[in-house]
């Protein structure tokens, strides 16, 4: 994703990474609170499909939004029976 420039009143600058359709005019700033406009610049356009600079997207990704799981794990051992038939009848016959 590009990389984007944004000053606020009191003169901070900051950068930020958002896709070029979400990228906002205002955002506010980490150090004031204030509203921060984006400055005109050159997003990193050219490093934007590079592997170090996905390297560095999903590290700065898995700061904020970490891979969580959320399913249990797949049990360990014998797994319960796979069913190889949805004939109810089959269902009567003698388990292994
Ligand atoms: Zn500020």
């Amino acid at each position: 994703m590009p990389l984007y420039e944004f000053r606020c009143p009191t003169g901070d600058q900051f950068e930020a990474s958002f896709s070029m359709s979400q990228v906002p005019q205002l955002l506010d700033c980490p150090d004031c609170g204030q509203k921060a406009r984006r400055r005109i610049g050159t997003p990193r356009l050219s490093l934007a499909g590079s592997a170090e600079f996905k390297l560095i997207d999903s590290t700065k990704r898995s700061a904020h939004e970490p891979n969580v799981v959320s399913n249990k794990l797949p049990p360990t051992g014998r797994s319960s029976p796979t069913r190889y038939t949805g004939n109810p009848l089959h269902q009567k016959l003698p388990r292994p």
